[in-house]
């Protein structure tokens, strides 16, 4: 059991420092750390290092600003509670771009406080949670003086480029990084701001399909009727791979797929989610997809095959009677736990090839991709966390799947071999990416005491204690 004493005297120090805690959390967000524009590179390595002295100062050991060959990384540990887990944390100091820059009702590197909201670019993607992970550190250290578990903390700063040299890093630094779990803490709270665990990721299999007829566009006339068309070809081979019922036709496509359970698919249903109003913000005619499915189903549960782009022949106004030499689509899915995107892309091929109408060549290309990921809600970590967010916010966790892609999660499991809990803090439509980008001082006051319990909670868990 986490010491009560202990985590009254924690409490207080919160209470104490909000102040000084909120300037320096301002401090932070006003360094422009975007890390996709090479002129603010200077400014991604001062948010470094900010982090890194504020790390420090905390009382964390072996900190430093690693060098990537990119922007770096900022590594930090402490390792003092012998026979306890170890966790490794995830977040990312560097920020998107603030463009369209007349949108922000304040300039985006002028942090303001406004009706419990801090308003400014990286307030809650991702610089507020790293800020909440810090904050954490500094109390617990400062008022007990230990960990109830072992930490190492990797905060990046190239997450919002694509992370081009993370795996890299990880991989050289295999062995200073070995623990029991990772958290990574780059979510959000469901709609009503309803505390969330995520519970998985959705993969990425991208590919190209190129048919080719001939070296150059032919005359319809003299040709049509006589040759194989590579854009009608395109045509049916995208009509063959994806039926009119949402399911995808590849030969196996759905053989790794982990099926949901009914607990899950009842979990699922009860999350406050409005089809109708989601349908609206979106501003599609009707929600289509997977029968059998929900649409809360459909997009983070379950493969989806979709061309992104499609293109070939005469695009320009008027007609132009020919039969183009070749056509191209960009073809993706998106992949569920444990489907594989290798597998998938040589099924693809396999299953084009086959269908492949005669008199044209057509090949597929690997664009690349990414595995998903899935962590069970009852891993001790995903137990921890939920008992920790109950206990800060008064609300068991609802359990969220994304549709999209958290690489880095992939990046833990594939290069470090860790279960990977996603315990994110963003209140939902914080404007991440956008202008106006906000987080809730509720939400991030909240998550610093969640950290400090999920630490207390994994250490109590495994019989080590808090102190
Ligand atoms: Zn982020």
């Amino acid at each position: 059991m986490p010491d009560t004493t202990a985590t009254t005297t924690l409490e207080q120090h919160l209470d104490e420092t909000h102040e000084a805690r909120l300037g320096s959390y301002k401090d932070f967000l006003r360094v422009p750390s975007i890390s996709t524009l090479p002129q603010h590179a200077p400014d991604v390595r001062r948010a470094a290092e900010w982090l890194a002295e504020t790390l420090t100062g905390a009382g964390l050991e072996h900190v430093e600003v690693a060098e990537t060959g990119g922007h770096p990384v900022v590594y930090a540990d402490w390792l003092h509670a012998e026979g306890a887990p170890t966790v490794l944390i995830y977040g990312h100091y560097d920020v998107q771009p603030v463009d369209p820059l007349d949108l922000w009702t304040s300039p985006p590197f002028e942090p303001v406080v406004e009706d419990g909201r801090m308003l400014a670019r990286g307030a809650a993607d991702d610089k507020g949670q790293v800020h909440a992970h810090a904050m954490a550190a500094q109390a617990i250290l400062a008022t007990r003086g230990a960990y109830p578990i072992n930490v190492k903390y990797v905060f990046e700063g190239e997450e919002e480029s694509s992370s081009v040299h993370l795996d890299e890093w990880l991989a050289a630094n295999k062995d200073r990084l070995t623990a029991d779990a990772a958290i990574i803490s780059d979510t959000g709270f469901f709609e009503g701001n309803l505390p969330a665990i995520t519970v998985s990721l959705r993969g990425m299999m991208y590919s190209q399909i190129d048919v080719v007829l001939s070296p150059v566009d032919l005359h319809s006339g003299g040709f049509g009727g006589a040759v194989q068309n590579p854009a009608n070809a395109l045509a049916q081979i995208i009509a063959a791979v994806k039926g009119p019922d949402g399911r995808i036709r590849i030969p196996g496509f759905y053989d790794a797929v982990v099926p949901l359970t009914e607990e899950e698919r009842a979990a699922l249903a009860a999350l406050p989610f409005d089809e109708e109003a989601y349908r609206v913000a979106t501003g599609v005619s009707a929600l289509i997809g997977e029968v059998g499915y929900t649409p809360l189903e459909r997009r983070a549960t379950r493969p989806t095959l979709d061309v992104n782009g499609i293109w070939g022949g005469f695009q320009e106004e008027g007609a132009k009677t020919i039969i183009p030499a070749h056509a191209h689509a960009k073809v993706s899915c998106r992949l569920v736990a444990a489907q594989d995107p290798d597998d998938i892309f040589q099924k693809l091929c396999a299953f084009v090839a086959e269908i492949a109408p005669p008199g044209v060549d057509v090949t597929v290309q690997d664009l690349g991709g990414g595995r998903p990921t899935l962590t069970p809600v009852d891993h001790p970590v995903t137990r921890a966390a939920a008992r920790a967010l109950e206990a800060t916010f008064g609300q068991a966790p609802v359990y969220i799947r994304e549709g999209g892609s958290i690489p880095v999660a992939a990046s833990f499991e594939s290069i470090l071999g860790l279960p990977v809990v996603l315990l994110g803090f963003s209140p939902p439509h914080d404007n991440a990416h956008a202008p106006d980008e906000w987080m809730a001082l509720d939400n991030y006051e909240g998550a610093i005491r969640a950290i400090v319990r999920t630490f207390d909670e994994i250490g109590a868990a495994d019989g080590a204690g808090a102190d």
